[in-house]
């Protein structure tokens, strides 16, 4: 097959490109790595393998993850269609069967008559024809060299961190209970109460375990909202407590009252063998895992099926050299998706992948590149990523923070208008710029 667009890196992001570029004519030709070789991190050779957290995050609208999956929704993404048929029960959120998820995208990339999956590491960027680099987080060192060679811009790396798993059957449910915070959704979470002298010995022994000690320094320049467990347990006593452990909305039914802190055990797999502790990011070591871990009421004997973990993320200053179209200012036939320009999140990429991969397809016909209303979370996004203003440049996940602001009272209303405003204008942008026509 001679291709009209080459994508390297077959993970949220570039699934999701490739099916929209196919949907749209082009003839694609994917590259992944896996299973030839592997990233360190993910373990199959399924594409769009979720490396972590098997939540696509939340369904509600009125969240900003919510709102750009409902976005993603209107605008016919291939990524949110495999989330709801691999989704397992998550409250308010989309918890999807990660195994499912994955094969789901990988049968519909691999059976689409105009992709062709080359299982390969592509070790430097085309220098001609169309091109959509979506090699994430963890592009491989040939590729970051060369992208950082063609874009001048070079690239920096800090720390993503896993939060550990535990297997359901070792879990004591004695003083555990299952609710979801307020109530709302089903009652999909386990939490495990801990009274404040419990939360104290936890705490002290967090903040004293023996971590993993960095590669180099700025791999310790974390993502603020996705600080390791016991780094949040450093900066203050309470932390953990207006945190992962915050125990507003979860009052133990059995007491009918607050405990002092909750971890929750979030579903990681259809057959709810496998539970994850939210928010818990770490870099401790494993065997300081256990030992900290297991003081969790509930957890004092839990088997971890998976440890946390401390990742590098490779990612672009993307507002140097990012057009909000996702084309490389100084070579618009370039264009970039996903983690690697600074989203941060699986759908995130994902919704990045989705403007990738239609306007390679409008670049392709001759047609004008196109940007989502800036009152839509994915016109935000690529807005806040591509602004050159920004001279100190951090990856950002969706949140309302980026909408225009509007003033409406009480907050709940606000972002309901927030909705509302973004859903409204997306469907008059698709309607008057042809973005969903094939
Ligand atoms: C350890 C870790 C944990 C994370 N946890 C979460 C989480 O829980 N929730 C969340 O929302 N986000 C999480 N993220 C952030 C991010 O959303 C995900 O990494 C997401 O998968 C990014 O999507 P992507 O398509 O950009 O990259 P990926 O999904 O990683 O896809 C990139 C693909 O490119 C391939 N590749 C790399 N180099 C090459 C090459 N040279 N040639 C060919 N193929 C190549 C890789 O094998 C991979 O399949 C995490 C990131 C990391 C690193």
């Amino acid at each position: 097959m001679n291709p009209d667009l080459t994508i390297l890196g077959g993970g949220l992001a570039g699934s999701e490109a490739a099916w929209q570029a196919a949907e749209r004519g082009l003839r694609v030709r994917l590259y992944e790595m896996r299973p030839e070789r592997s990233t360190g991190v993910h373990q199959t050779a399924d594409l769009a393998e979720l490396v972590c957290s098997g939540s696509l995050k939340s369904l509600l609208v009125t969240t900003a993850s919510g709102l750009l999956n409902h976005e993603l929704e209107s605008l016919g993404s291939l990524i949110l269609r495999c989330g709801r048929q691999a989704a397992i029960p998550g409250g308010q959120a989309l918890a999807v069967d990660r195994r499912e998820f994955a094969a789901a995208v990988t049968a519909a990339v691999e059976g689409h008559p105009r992709i062709q999956v080359v299982r390969q590491e592509a070790l430097t960027v085309p220098r001609e024809g169309l091109v959509i680099v979506a090699s994430g987080p963890l592009t491989s060192a040939a590729l970051a060299a060369d992208l950082a060679a063609l874009t001048g811009a070079g690239q920096m790396a800090f720390y993503d961190a896993i939060a550990p798993t535990v297997e359901y059957e070792s879990i004591d449910l004695e003083p555990v209970y299952r609710a979801s915070r307020y109530g709302r959704g089903g009652a999909d979470y386990l939490n495990c109460p801990l009274t404040l002298e419990q939360y104290t010995a936890f705490h002290e022994a967090l903040v004293s375990a023996e971590r993993h000690a960095p590669k180099c320094p700025e791999d310790t320049v974390y993502f603020e909202s996705c600080l390791p467990i016991e780094i949040i347990a450093e900066r203050s006593f309470k932390g953990p407590t207006y945190g992962p452990l915050k125990p507003v909305g979860l009052d133990d039914p059995r007491t009918g009252r607050r405990p002092y802190a909750v971890v929750q055990l979030r579903q990681e797999n259809r057959a709810a063998t496998l539970w994850s502790l939210v928010g818990f990011q770490t870099q401790l070591k494993r065997g300081e895992q256990e030992r900290i871990f297991r003081l969790i009421p509930g957890l004092e004997r839990a088997v971890f099926a998976r440890y946390g973990q401390v990742h590098r993320n490779t990612f672009l200053n993307s507002p140097q050299v990012l057009d909000p179209t996702l084309q490389l200012r100084a070579q618009p036939e370039v264009l970039l998706a996903g983690q690697l320009i600074g989203v941060e999140g699986y759908m995130e990429s994902a919704a990045a992948g989705w403007l990738a991969g239609v306007n390679a397809a409008r670049v392709q016909r001759g047609q004008e590149a196109l940007v989502p209303p800036a009152t839509t979370m994915l016109g935000a996004l690529v807005r806040y990523v591509s602004d050159p203003w920004c001279k100190s440049f951090q990856p950002m996940n969706a949140n309302f923070g980026l909408l225009p602001h509007l003033d409406v009272k009480p907050k709940d209303a606000r972002k309901q208008a927030y909705a509302d405003r973004a859903l409204a204008d997306l469907a008059a942008w698709s309607a008057a710029s042809g973005a969903l026509e094939l």
